[in-house]
Protein backbone atom coordinates (compact mmCIF):
# COMPACT_ATOMS: atom_id res chain seq x y z
CA UNK A 1 0.00 0.00 0.00
CA UNK A 2 1.46 3.10 -0.81
CA UNK A 3 1.75 6.52 0.97
CA UNK A 4 2.06 4.62 4.40
CA UNK A 5 -1.31 4.06 3.90
CA UNK A 6 -2.91 1.43 5.93
CA UNK A 7 -6.01 1.03 3.84
CA UNK A 8 -6.88 1.55 0.51
CA UNK A 9 -8.03 4.80 0.14
CA UNK A 10 -10.60 5.70 -2.40
CA UNK A 11 -8.66 9.15 -3.59
CA UNK A 12 -5.53 7.32 -4.23
CA UNK A 13 -7.58 5.29 -6.29
CA UNK A 14 -9.42 7.30 -7.88
CA UNK A 15 -6.25 9.22 -8.99
CA UNK A 16 -5.02 6.00 -10.79
CA UNK A 17 -7.99 5.47 -12.49
CA UNK A 18 -8.33 9.08 -13.45
CA UNK A 19 -5.43 10.20 -13.51
CA UNK A 20 -5.67 13.12 -11.10
CA UNK A 21 -8.05 14.44 -8.50
CA UNK A 22 -11.55 13.47 -8.93
CA UNK A 23 -14.69 14.71 -6.66
CA UNK A 24 -17.99 13.31 -6.25
CA UNK A 25 -20.88 15.85 -7.12
CA UNK A 26 -24.30 14.79 -4.94
CA UNK A 27 -27.03 14.39 -6.84
CA UNK A 28 -31.15 14.73 -5.58
CA UNK A 29 -32.51 12.62 -8.07
CA UNK A 30 -36.03 12.90 -7.41
CA UNK A 31 -36.17 9.29 -6.53
CA UNK A 32 -38.16 7.76 -3.87
CA UNK A 33 -38.10 4.02 -2.14
CA UNK A 34 -39.93 1.02 -2.35
CA UNK A 35 -39.47 0.94 1.60
CA UNK A 36 -40.68 4.26 1.47
CA UNK A 37 -43.42 4.39 -1.04
CA UNK A 38 -45.89 1.73 0.70
CA UNK A 39 -44.65 -0.89 -2.19
CA UNK A 40 -43.15 -2.62 0.72
CA UNK A 41 -43.28 -0.15 3.56
CA UNK A 42 -43.90 3.50 4.48
CA UNK A 43 -41.83 3.72 7.38
CA UNK A 44 -38.06 3.61 5.12
CA UNK A 45 -35.68 1.93 7.64
CA UNK A 46 -35.05 2.90 11.16
CA UNK A 47 -31.92 5.62 10.53
CA UNK A 48 -33.29 6.66 7.07
CA UNK A 49 -33.78 10.65 7.46
CA UNK A 50 -36.62 12.29 5.49
CA UNK A 51 -34.07 13.11 2.52
CA UNK A 52 -32.94 8.91 2.09
CA UNK A 53 -29.96 9.48 3.20
CA UNK A 54 -28.45 12.70 1.61
CA UNK A 55 -29.90 15.41 3.95
CA UNK A 56 -27.74 18.42 3.01
CA UNK A 57 -29.97 17.90 -0.66
CA UNK A 58 -32.38 19.38 -1.74
CA UNK A 59 -34.17 18.61 -5.16
CA UNK A 60 -34.38 20.96 -8.13
CA UNK A 61 -33.84 19.89 -11.48
CA UNK A 62 -30.88 17.67 -12.40
CA UNK A 63 -29.35 20.09 -14.61
CA UNK A 64 -29.49 22.91 -12.38
CA UNK A 65 -27.80 21.04 -9.34
CA UNK A 66 -25.40 19.96 -11.84
CA UNK A 67 -24.93 23.73 -13.38
CA UNK A 68 -24.99 25.24 -9.55
CA UNK A 69 -21.88 23.03 -8.13
CA UNK A 70 -20.13 23.75 -11.51
CA UNK A 71 -20.50 27.22 -10.39
CA UNK A 72 -19.52 26.86 -7.29
CA UNK A 73 -16.15 27.43 -5.22
CA UNK A 74 -16.11 23.56 -5.41
CA UNK A 75 -15.26 22.91 -8.76
CA UNK A 76 -12.36 24.61 -8.76
CA UNK A 77 -10.86 21.65 -6.33
CA UNK A 78 -10.71 19.20 -9.02
CA UNK A 79 -10.80 19.10 -13.05
CA UNK A 80 -12.91 15.37 -13.24
CA UNK A 81 -16.33 14.36 -11.16
CA UNK A 82 -18.38 12.12 -10.84
CA UNK A 83 -22.21 12.11 -10.68
CA UNK A 84 -23.50 10.54 -7.40
CA UNK A 85 -27.21 9.69 -7.66
CA UNK A 86 -27.01 9.64 -3.83
CA UNK A 87 -30.42 10.25 -2.54
CA UNK A 88 -33.33 7.44 -1.68
CA UNK A 89 -33.48 4.03 -4.38
CA UNK A 90 -32.10 5.77 -7.88
CA UNK A 91 -32.68 2.46 -9.99
CA UNK A 92 -36.49 2.41 -8.58
CA UNK A 93 -37.76 3.69 -12.01
CA UNK A 94 -39.11 2.72 -15.57
CA UNK A 95 -35.63 2.34 -17.43
CA UNK A 96 -36.97 5.31 -20.07
CA UNK A 97 -37.07 7.45 -16.50
CA UNK A 98 -33.94 6.44 -15.49
CA UNK A 99 -32.03 6.62 -18.39
CA UNK A 100 -33.64 10.12 -18.96
CA UNK A 101 -32.50 10.97 -14.87
CA UNK A 102 -28.77 10.04 -15.92
CA UNK A 103 -28.47 11.55 -19.20
CA UNK A 104 -30.14 14.63 -17.82
CA UNK A 105 -27.04 15.25 -15.34
CA UNK A 106 -24.12 14.85 -18.09
CA UNK A 107 -24.16 18.37 -19.16
CA UNK A 108 -20.36 18.98 -18.86
CA UNK A 109 -17.03 17.00 -20.04
CA UNK A 110 -15.46 17.53 -16.68
CA UNK A 111 -17.57 14.38 -15.87
CA UNK A 112 -15.86 11.15 -16.02
CA UNK A 113 -17.85 8.99 -13.93
CA UNK A 114 -21.43 8.01 -12.70
CA UNK A 115 -22.32 6.42 -9.22
CA UNK A 116 -25.88 5.38 -8.13
CA UNK A 117 -26.66 4.38 -5.09
CA UNK A 118 -30.13 1.54 -4.74
CA UNK A 119 -31.36 -1.13 -2.80
CA UNK A 120 -30.24 -4.86 -4.42
CA UNK A 121 -34.14 -5.31 -4.62
CA UNK A 122 -33.65 -2.58 -7.17
CA UNK A 123 -31.04 -4.08 -9.50
CA UNK A 124 -32.64 -6.09 -12.78
CA UNK A 125 -30.91 -7.20 -15.98
CA UNK A 126 -32.74 -4.58 -17.47
CA UNK A 127 -31.24 -1.95 -15.25
CA UNK A 128 -27.76 -3.52 -15.35
CA UNK A 129 -27.93 -3.31 -19.01
CA UNK A 130 -28.78 0.02 -18.84
CA UNK A 131 -26.06 1.60 -16.43
CA UNK A 132 -23.57 -0.55 -18.85
CA UNK A 133 -24.59 1.35 -21.83
CA UNK A 134 -22.82 4.28 -20.19
CA UNK A 135 -19.46 2.20 -19.73
CA UNK A 136 -18.17 3.60 -23.03
CA UNK A 137 -18.20 6.82 -22.04
CA UNK A 138 -18.01 6.53 -18.72
CA UNK A 139 -16.84 5.05 -15.39
CA UNK A 140 -20.00 3.36 -13.69
CA UNK A 141 -20.25 2.77 -10.10
CA UNK A 142 -22.87 0.87 -7.77
CA UNK A 143 -23.62 1.16 -4.62
CA UNK A 144 -25.89 -1.17 -2.67
CA UNK A 145 -27.25 -0.68 1.06
CA UNK A 146 -26.57 -3.69 2.59
CA UNK A 147 -26.19 -2.17 6.08
CA UNK A 148 -25.99 -5.96 7.54
CA UNK A 149 -25.55 -9.78 6.61
CA UNK A 150 -27.78 -10.83 9.32
CA UNK A 151 -31.15 -11.07 8.67
CA UNK A 152 -33.19 -10.46 12.09
CA UNK A 153 -30.81 -7.18 12.02
CA UNK A 154 -32.51 -6.50 8.67
CA UNK A 155 -35.97 -7.54 10.42
CA UNK A 156 -35.19 -4.70 13.23
CA UNK A 157 -34.07 -2.03 10.91
CA UNK A 158 -36.86 -2.50 8.09
CA UNK A 159 -34.28 -2.80 5.70
CA UNK A 160 -36.73 -4.85 3.54
CA UNK A 161 -35.38 -7.51 2.01
CA UNK A 162 -33.42 -10.57 2.83
CA UNK A 163 -29.47 -11.11 2.25
CA UNK A 164 -30.14 -13.76 -0.52
CA UNK A 165 -31.09 -10.71 -2.42
CA UNK A 166 -28.01 -9.20 -2.03
CA UNK A 167 -26.51 -12.29 -3.64
CA UNK A 168 -28.42 -11.92 -6.48
CA UNK A 169 -27.75 -8.70 -7.36
CA UNK A 170 -24.10 -9.12 -7.43
CA UNK A 171 -24.59 -11.53 -9.51
CA UNK A 172 -26.16 -9.58 -11.91
CA UNK A 173 -23.88 -6.52 -11.50
CA UNK A 174 -20.63 -8.90 -12.11
CA UNK A 175 -22.32 -10.45 -14.93
CA UNK A 176 -21.89 -6.99 -16.39
CA UNK A 177 -19.20 -6.20 -14.66
CA UNK A 178 -20.16 -2.91 -13.05
CA UNK A 179 -18.25 -2.06 -10.07
CA UNK A 180 -20.22 -2.08 -7.06
CA UNK A 181 -19.98 -0.99 -3.72
CA UNK A 182 -21.52 -2.03 -0.29
CA UNK A 183 -22.45 -0.09 2.52
CA UNK A 184 -22.36 -1.71 5.61
CA UNK A 185 -22.94 -0.01 9.12
CA UNK A 186 -21.51 -0.53 12.70
CA UNK A 187 -23.58 0.09 15.69
CA UNK A 188 -27.02 -1.36 14.52
CA UNK A 189 -29.10 -2.27 16.95
CA UNK A 190 -28.88 -5.99 18.58
CA UNK A 191 -25.34 -6.52 16.84
CA UNK A 192 -22.49 -7.46 18.16
CA UNK A 193 -18.96 -8.14 16.79
CA UNK A 194 -20.40 -11.40 16.11
CA UNK A 195 -22.67 -9.77 13.31
CA UNK A 196 -20.09 -7.58 12.44
CA UNK A 197 -17.75 -11.00 11.74
CA UNK A 198 -20.26 -12.44 9.53
CA UNK A 199 -21.26 -9.52 7.67
CA UNK A 200 -17.65 -9.42 6.66
CA UNK A 201 -17.18 -13.04 5.91
CA UNK A 202 -20.70 -12.81 3.93
CA UNK A 203 -19.07 -9.57 1.76
CA UNK A 204 -15.74 -11.13 1.18
CA UNK A 205 -17.57 -14.22 -0.47
CA UNK A 206 -19.52 -11.75 -2.79
CA UNK A 207 -17.30 -10.49 -5.74
CA UNK A 208 -17.39 -6.40 -4.92
CA UNK A 209 -14.72 -4.10 -5.26
CA UNK A 210 -15.67 -0.93 -2.56
CA UNK A 211 -16.95 -1.15 0.90
CA UNK A 212 -18.67 1.97 2.28
CA UNK A 213 -18.01 1.66 6.53
CA UNK A 214 -20.88 3.97 8.50
CA UNK A 215 -20.97 4.37 12.38
CA UNK A 216 -25.09 4.09 12.75
CA UNK A 217 -26.31 7.82 14.07
CA UNK A 218 -29.20 8.68 15.17
CA UNK A 219 -30.93 11.68 13.34
CA UNK A 220 -33.99 13.72 13.84
CA UNK A 221 -37.62 12.23 12.83
CA UNK A 222 -36.52 8.61 12.31
CA UNK A 223 -37.65 5.49 13.94
CA UNK A 224 -34.11 5.14 15.32
CA UNK A 225 -34.57 8.53 17.17
CA UNK A 226 -37.75 7.34 18.95
CA UNK A 227 -35.74 4.24 19.94
CA UNK A 228 -32.80 6.55 21.27
CA UNK A 229 -35.71 8.58 23.25
CA UNK A 230 -37.23 5.80 24.74
CA UNK A 231 -34.67 4.06 25.64
CA UNK A 232 -34.37 1.20 23.55
CA UNK A 233 -31.36 2.02 21.81
CA UNK A 234 -27.98 2.98 22.82
CA UNK A 235 -25.25 4.70 20.48
CA UNK A 236 -22.15 3.15 20.15
CA UNK A 237 -18.65 5.07 21.64
CA UNK A 238 -16.04 6.66 19.41
CA UNK A 239 -13.65 3.88 20.82
CA UNK A 240 -15.50 0.72 20.22
CA UNK A 241 -16.43 1.99 16.07
CA UNK A 242 -12.66 2.37 15.89
CA UNK A 243 -11.48 -0.96 17.35
CA UNK A 244 -14.79 -2.51 15.16
CA UNK A 245 -13.71 -0.46 12.02
CA UNK A 246 -9.89 -1.77 11.95
CA UNK A 247 -11.56 -5.21 12.58
CA UNK A 248 -13.32 -4.82 9.33
CA UNK A 249 -10.21 -3.48 7.56
CA UNK A 250 -7.99 -6.04 8.59
CA UNK A 251 -10.62 -8.94 7.77
CA UNK A 252 -11.73 -7.25 4.51
CA UNK A 253 -10.46 -8.57 0.86
CA UNK A 254 -7.20 -6.51 1.03
CA UNK A 255 -8.21 -5.48 -2.99
CA UNK A 256 -11.06 -4.05 -1.86
CA UNK A 257 -11.53 -0.03 -1.88
CA UNK A 258 -12.13 1.39 1.23
CA UNK A 259 -14.77 4.21 -0.29
CA UNK A 260 -15.90 5.79 3.10
CA UNK A 261 -15.10 4.97 6.98
CA UNK A 262 -17.42 7.44 8.70
CA UNK A 263 -20.89 8.51 8.86
CA UNK A 264 -21.80 12.12 7.46
CA UNK A 265 -24.23 12.90 10.06
CA UNK A 266 -26.11 16.18 8.98
CA UNK A 267 -25.31 18.10 11.97
CA UNK A 268 -28.76 20.45 12.40
CA UNK A 269 -30.35 16.95 12.36
CA UNK A 270 -28.12 14.51 14.49
CA UNK A 271 -29.33 13.90 18.20
CA UNK A 272 -26.72 11.19 18.93
CA UNK A 273 -23.25 10.07 18.94
CA UNK A 274 -21.96 13.59 19.26
CA UNK A 275 -18.44 12.34 18.07
CA UNK A 276 -19.96 11.71 14.70
CA UNK A 277 -19.51 15.01 13.92
CA UNK A 278 -16.01 14.81 14.35
CA UNK A 279 -14.69 13.32 11.00
CA UNK A 280 -11.14 13.59 11.87
CA UNK A 281 -11.28 12.37 15.47
CA UNK A 282 -12.67 8.97 13.52
CA UNK A 283 -10.03 8.96 10.82
CA UNK A 284 -7.08 9.64 12.83
CA UNK A 285 -8.17 7.48 15.80
CA UNK A 286 -8.72 4.30 13.07
CA UNK A 287 -4.86 5.45 11.30
CA UNK A 288 -3.54 5.28 15.19
CA UNK A 289 -4.90 2.23 16.14
CA UNK A 290 -3.78 0.37 13.31
CA UNK A 291 -0.61 2.41 13.15
CA UNK A 292 0.24 1.50 17.03
CA UNK A 293 -1.08 -2.38 15.71
CA UNK A 294 0.26 -2.99 12.89
CA UNK A 295 -2.13 -3.27 11.24
CA UNK A 296 -3.12 -3.39 7.53
CA UNK A 297 -6.27 -4.09 5.25
CA UNK A 298 -6.57 -7.61 4.57
CA UNK A 299 -4.00 -8.79 6.89
CA UNK A 300 -6.38 -11.59 8.55
CA UNK A 301 -8.22 -12.06 5.45
CA UNK A 302 -7.99 -15.54 4.15
S1 LIG B 1 -33.40 1.83 1.35
FE1 LIG B 1 -32.31 3.79 1.57
S2 LIG B 1 -33.79 5.36 0.98
FE2 LIG B 1 -34.94 3.47 1.29
S3 LIG B 1 -35.67 3.61 3.40
FE3 LIG B 1 -33.73 2.47 3.45
S4 LIG B 1 -32.09 4.01 3.79
FE4 LIG B 1 -34.00 5.10 3.18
Amino acid sequence: MENNNRYNHLNEYFKKKFGEKTLKICIDGGFTCPNRDGTLSTKGCIFCGNRGSGEHLNFIDIPSQVKNFFNSYKASRANKFIIYFQNFTNTYDTIENLKKKYDSALIDNRIVGISIATRPDCITEEICKLLNSYKNKLEVFVELGLQTANDETAKIINRGYKSRVFTKAVKLLNKYNLETIVHIMVGLPNESIIDIKNTINFINNHNIQGLKIHSTYIIKNTELANMYQNGTYTPISLEYYIETATYILTHINPKIIIHKISGDAPKNLLLAPSWNSHKKWILNGIDKYMRENNLYQGIYFN
